[in-house]
């Protein structure tokens, strides 16, 4: 198996523009300096082709910014993202550079189907719109091209003529899956893809990812708060806190020896069948402010094992079993 992608130190940075009461110090010889949001703090990690990697974290730990960087949305800070080991994001030798046509091979599903189909546009032209703009297909060959496709994601040819508010969630979602499928992708960034689905038809739509893969050779990065549906359809699980990777193992190490404290209360906050655990528990305390991140261990003021270290020292990121990596003291 082979690397399709390459995540190297990867960082977002937002910068929050100063508002006019405080230009209006500077001018007087204060100086406000500008905020900045560390979205996603040196980020590394590999995909293999054919892998489904799950990445997990509470909102606002960077896992979207991330995804939409991968999909060629927004630029990176520093860093750079390989594809089949070319260059297509990032920084080279200090250049930034962008490589527009690989952004085709990777595509991104959103969280909001509704919100990203245009509500005045039928589904044919939904579907055949990029793969038109890109000269993959002719005008006159949309049609069977489109039935196609919805054919893939299990909907009937009679979906092509209706708008993007005759449908359920469910049947949205997968207009959007034929969507990205359109450009013939060879990865697929799923951004809380099925969070705004019924249960029940979450298992459904994780069920049709699984088989387009299969069909398709599909690879995809799997964006989730929920680390019960990352267990459903990740082979390897990436686990994120404010910015930064925590934990990294394939699925089976994970939910069965998962090491960070940070991924143990995500663990426990899970409902199970076995002990009757319907509720979601959501972990203790607030998560702290990406502007001004805690010293050390990031996690420390949330982590009942933390000591005086934990407050001052960042730890390192390292394997505590073959191909499972984890960054706490614990581990030291
Ligand atoms: Fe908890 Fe310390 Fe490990 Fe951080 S390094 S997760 S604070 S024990």
């Amino acid at each position: 198996m082979t690397d399709i992608l390459k995540v190297l130190q990867v960082s977002k940075n937002f910068v929050k523009p100063i508002d006019i009461a405080s230009k209006v110090v500077n001018m007087f010889g204060n100086f406000y300096n500008q905020e900045v949001v560390h979205a996603v703090d040196n980020v590394s990690f590999n995909v293999t082709s054919g892998e489904v990697v799950g990445v997990v974290g509470e909102s606002g730990c960077g896992k979207s910014t991330l995804g939409r960087m991968i999909a060629g949305i927004l630029p990176l800070t520093s860093g750079k993202l390989d594809f089949h080991d070319q260059h297509y994001s990032g920084f080279d030798e200090g250049n930034y550079k962008h490589n527009s046509h690989i952004d085709l091979k990777i595509q991104m599903i959103f969280q909001d189907p509704f919100s990203s189909l245009n509500p005045r546009q039928k589904i044919i032209d939904i579907i055949s719109e990029a793969p038109i703009h890109h000269k993959l297909i002719s005008k006159k060959d949309k049609k069977y091209f489109v039935k196609d496709i919805l054919n893939k994601v299990g909907l009937g040819t009679d979906a092509m003529d209706r708008f993007p508010h005759q449908f359920s969630g469910g049947q949205r979602q997968r207009i959007g899956i034929a969507r990205a499928l359109a450009i013939s992708p060879e990865f697929i960034v799923c951004d809380e893809s099925i969070a705004a689905l019924d249960v029940s038809i979450q298992a459904q739509v994780i069920n049709l990812f699984l088989k387009l893969r299969q069909d398709l050779n599909l690879t995809y990065l799997f964006i989730s708060h929920d680390i019960g549906v990352i267990q459903h359809i990740a082979d390897r699980v990436v686990v994120m806190y404010l910015g930064q990777i925590v934990e990294t193992a394939s699925s089976d190490e994970i939910f069965s020896h998962p090491n960070h404290p940070y991924t143990k209360a995500l663990l426990q906050g899970v409902p199970t069948l076995d002990t009757k655990k319907k509720i979601y528990t959501p972990i203790k305390g607030e998560i702290p402010s990406p502007i001004n991140p805690p010293s050390g261990c990031y996690f420390h003021p949330r982590c009942k094992f933390s000591t005086n270290k934990c407050i001052t020292d960042k730890p390192s990121y390292k394997e505590v079993s073959p191909n499972h990596f984890s960054a706490c003291h614990l581990n030291s």
